[in-house]
């Protein structure tokens, strides 16, 4: 889904219909809308019987009645342990609830228009329409896959065309003429259910962004048109919209970010929400890390060329792949109790810090998709807490779940591909992922670091057992290792063991508190090292997986330093 930001537009079009205007000043809190159209595949998923009447599994929906689109928007919630927001007696759309549901016509036209005034999200030369849109001019009279022409400034396909999409308001023709300035909804009833966007048999004209429509929303599906489909949003917590009102133009840095998107192919997953698991005062773990890391980015101007994605909280079922549901329950109510640490003084914990950790599994989950769906290439994630200590049913050293392991769980569960590559470079052995996959000869685990160290794991002697047995390789250094050590490990140790197993996806646990500078770790590694060591692991996935990485943050504590290590490890994966 696309993250799109809270802001102010000018909603309708006094070039337009009648039912366009008034023009006036909508306010929309953030929300997320899925970047396509909903596809056959995906409606299927649910065993819902599919209406469509162009039958292919990459094709939009159509062919749908409104209801059908409202009861898959809460088969999608409950799969993912959200909130649904339709009663399925009355209809009636909870927009409190965490769930999918349908946009309404102002979200809907607001994330249209991506920031322009213009009639189309292009500008206004319609001959351009068929680079954006298949519409009645060259869609042959059938719909087409989703995402095959361009996107709009803020990364949403199909916007203009393929099929015309539900909203969740009632239509009423003289709507504009009395609805509420923030976060209107449409009138409470109506015969008819908005529609927004072209579809493949329609004019240029009823593809424009304010352009609206209408169907009876009628529950019988041999009634439906086959110009009809759907697509879903989410609200966004609302605390990230409490300070939102202001006169900022709609969404101009966003758009500024997605136009750059284009030519990046390395992802990055930071989000604010991270800042808001607050540790004790001194504790080296700090929101001040990532601020000290995307500050950096943006001074050197690496981050306008990094294609940013937006991480949502991870949905449990993956995180009971490799953590208890006791323990998941366990995190959750000791933030809402207000607990103060997590196992150990080692893990202080705020009440916020359930939703951030859940955040920081859900960055790796988006950058991983991210890379399979091929937006990128390889992906960094500046998330927090960390992961690679966390057990089963223990936080561990700062860690609250294991963001690594449970990264690895889900590519194979996901999206099936069954051999993974760790490589963990933090100055401190990853226990916690050692132990999830010490028997397990899919994940082969590579650890350099720190011995005789925190947390007292990873000798040489440790490498797997049972089936697993050589698919753990710890390699310990003494205390005072600096670049050149670190590089012959990885040329002598890593390269040849990584291309003997030929992964089908490379993760890094990227701690950076083997820097010199480091406040825990007592080694002597560069900047410099760390790209050295990034190129090595490049090599690597370009030579087995077409150069897959997913990247993640772990320890790093010495601000600069780890800004500094941040830098020269994503301009190496920027390549
Ligand atoms: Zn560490």
């Amino acid at each position: 889904m696309v993250k799109i930001p809270g802001g102010w537009f000018n909603i309708g079009s006094k070039n337009g219909s009648p039912d366009e205007t008034p023009v006036h000043r909508v306010w929309l809190n953030s929300f997320w809308m899925d970047r396509f159209e909903v596809i056959q595949e995906q409606f299927k998923k649910f065993q819902l019987p599919d209406p469509s009447h162009f039958k292919n599994p990459k094709h939009p929906l159509e062919q749908m009645n409104w209801t059908d689109a409202a009861l898959y928007c809460n088969e999608r919630s409950l799969a993912e342990d959200l909130e649904p927001c339709y009663d399925e007696e009355t209809w009636e759309c909870n927009f409190q609830a965490n769930g999918y549901r349908l946009p309404t016509e102002a979200e809907w036209e607001y994330a249209c228009r991506a920031g322009t005034t213009t009639k189309f999200s292009f500008g206004n030369d319609m001959r351009r329409l068929k680079d954006y849109a298949w519409f009645a001019e060259n869609s042959s009279g059938k719909t087409h896959p989703v995402g095959q022409k361009k996107p709009n400034p803020w990364g949403l396909y199909d916007m203009h065309g393929n099929v015309s999409e539900w909203c969740n308001d009632f239509y009423s023709e003289k709507y504009y003429e009395d609805s509420p300035e923030k976060n209107p909804k449409g009138p409470a009833e109506a015969k008819e259910r908005a529609i927004r966007g072209g579809a493949w048999n329609s004019s240029a004209d009823s593809c424009r962004s304010a352009y609206r429509a209408s169907d009876p929303s009628i529950d019988d599906t041999c009634l439906a048109s086959d110009a009809i489909g759907f697509r879903c949003v989410r609200a966004i917590p609302l605390r990230e919209n409490s300070n939102a009102p202001s006169n900022k133009p709609a969404g101009e840095d966003m758009a500024k970010e997605n136009t750059n998107q284009k030519v990046s192919k390395t992802g990055f997953v930071y989000d604010d929400i991270y800042l808001a698991h607050k540790t004790t005062v001194g504790h080296p773990e700090t929101p001040q890390r990532l601020v000290a890391i995307v500050e950096r980015l943006k001074t050197t101007g690496l981050y306008s060329r990094l294609f940013t994605l937006s991480p949502k909280p991870a949905p449990s079922k993956w995180l009971t792949m490799v953590h208890t549901p006791e323990y998941v329950r366990r995190v959750r109510r000791s933030c809402e109790e207000g607990t103060e640490y997590l196992d150990s003084i080692d893990v202080p914990i705020s009440p916020e810090s359930y939703e951030v950790a859940l955040t920081a599994v859900g960055g790796v989950l988006c950058a991983i998709d991210a890379v399979m769906e091929k937006k990128v290439t390889n992906a960094f994630c500046a998330v927090r807490p960390p992961g690679h200590h966390a057990l089963k049913d223990m936080a561990k050293g700062f860690c609250i779940f294991n963001n690594i392991a449970i990264g690895a769980r889900y590519i194979q569960k996901k999206h099936n591909l069954s051999k993974i590559l760790i490589v963990d470079w933090d100055v401190h052995h990853g226990n916690g992922t050692q132990a999830e996959f010490y028997d397990d000869p899919s994940v082969l685990y590579f650890s350099v670091h720190q011995y005789p160290f925190y947390p007292g794991t990873g000798s040489e002697a440790e490498k797997g057992s049972g089936k697993g047995l050589n698919y753990n390789i710890n390699v310990p250094l003494p205390a005072g290792s600096g670049d050149a050590d670190y590089v012959r490990v990885f040329k002598e140790k890593l390269e040849p063991a990584a291309l003997a197993f030929s992964p089908d996806f490379v993760l890094i646990s990227a701690g950076f508190d083997a820097h010199k500078d480091d406040l825990l770790g007592g080694m002597k590694v560069t900047a410099e090292g760390f790209a050295k060591l990034t190129q090595t692991v490049k090599e690597i996935a370009e030579k087995c997986c077409e150069g897959r990485i997913v990247s993640i943050l772990e320890g790093g504590y010495g601000l600069d330093g780890l800004a500094a290590s941040v830098e020269a490890h994503i301009q190496v994966l920027m390549r």
